[in-house]
């Protein structure tokens, strides 16, 4: 077997390139036309025949190896968000208000750059791998994993297993991280609306308080997470907005709240949508409101397969060593990726981007820059992991 890491090696420059190139030209959910374009043409430059308009912007490409085998998906999403840049890089976004402030364009470039890899590879071999390039991950309630599968992207050739990473700032360059189940959370979204009565500030026995109401419940809404989840559950009930009331001195007759519910167990949050309803019917009843909650369900919790667990966990081993790896973390962040997860065998890892001698920023935040050097890391856990499976 060719030297994976010098392979790897041979492309950095090309792949740093590319991951400019995709930084610089960001594009929101839905709209990532160019970025899809982008991708088709460099895969069409390795000699590949790449498929677009999966479900929307998706692009996918298949490299064989040298005998029919199993097929394992690759995954990166390359959607950016509604973030302005602060970076000050010379490549920052020429897109005003818009940036790869969740890495996306890190994990596109590391896919590409994979594919380079395993080109090289293919006589080595058996199987084949899907790479697979997803947009609008940051889309919780129109997330574009869904339409790629709708599309057929687990078929022809059937995917048997997919793995997929995450740029993590909170480590850095040279660990990596992975969980035996669930990785990332699910993320539902909920709008509750406060009825009461209007009336004039001074009589506030004329109306019903929407605002007093409000808090009652935002306060009760807490109780959730402390009295009603187990301690060894992890969940969060978050009120994002509050908006209500017209003038000082009236009594508010409506206020809309809206907030985020996360948790890695599926059990506890099928319950989530009757324990935050009962909780804000029930106080606004008592104080002679009323409370209408909507709950949409976003993504599911991303939660990986025992058998991807070891495959990469053992692959992150040999590669970065065992004390590089942080064992057991999960984040209530949300990950489309989760769909791919509830349907076939998957594997999902943080790849530590933090360079130590830079300012610390989280993903989202329009100072986040991942640190380039983490990106052969990323390439070869993620093309060991799929050689590793295939050889299985
Ligand atoms: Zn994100
Ligand atoms: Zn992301």
């Amino acid at each position: 077997m060719k030297d994976i890491k010098a392979v790897i090696n041979k492309y950095f420059e090309q792949i740093v390139a590319y991951r400019r190139h995709l930084h610089e030209n960001p594009e929101l959910s839905h709209e990532e036309k160019n970025t899809s374009e982008f991708i088709a043409a460099k895969l069409r430059e390795m000699g590949l025949e790449p498929k677009t308009g999966v479900g929307g912007y998706g692009v996918t490409a298949v490299i064989e190896g040298a005998a029919p085998g199993k097929c394992v998906g690759l995954r990166a999403d390359f959607d950016a968000l509604p973030v302005k840049e602060v970076t000050g890089l010379p490549f920052a976004s020429k897109n005003e208000g818009v940036s790869h402030a969740c890495g996306h364009d890190v994990h596109t470039a590391m896919l590409l750059g994979a594919a380079h890899v395993l080109i090289e590879l293919k006589d080595e071999f058996k199987g084949c791998v899907k790479l697979v390039f997803q947009p609008a991950e940051e889309d919780v309630l129109n997330c574009g994993s869904v339409p790629m599968i709708a599309d057929g992207v687990l078929e022809d050739p059937k995917v048997d297993a997919m793995i997929g990473q995450h740029v993590w700032p909170q480590y850095t360059t040279g660990q990596a991280a992975i969980r035996n189940g669930a990785m990332m959370a699910s993320s539902d979204r909920f709008h509750i609306t406060i009825k009461g009565k209007g009336s004039h500030g001074s009589a506030p026995e004329d109306g019903v308080d929407a605002i007093v109401i409000a808090s009652h419940v935002i306060a009760a809404l807490q109780t959730i997470v402390s009295r009603k989840v187990s301690p060894r559950d992890a969940a969060v009930v978050t009120i994002g907005t509050i908006h209500g009331g017209s003038r000082y001195n009236v009594i508010a007759d409506e206020v809309k709240l809206e907030g985020t519910s996360r948790n890695l167990n599926p059990e506890v949050r099928n319950k989530m949508p009757g324990r935050i309803t009962e909780i804000a019917e029930g106080v606004a009843k008592a104080m002679g409101g009323e409370a209408v909650v909507e709950y949409f369900k976003g993504y599911s919790p991303t939660v990986n397969d025992p058998g991807m667990f070891d495959i990469i966990y053992g692959v992150m081993k040999e590669t970065l060593g065992e004390n590089a790896i942080v064992p057991e973390m999960s984040a209530l962040g949300g990950e489309d990726f989760s769909y791919f997860c509830e349907r076939i065998p998957c594997g999902f890892f943080w790849l530590g981007t933090r360079n130590p001698e830079q300012e610390f920023f989280p993903i989202h935040h329009g100072g986040f820059n991942a640190d380039e050097k983490a990106i052969p890391t990323g390439i070869e856990i993620a093309v060991k992991s799929a050689l590793a499976f295939l050889a299985k």
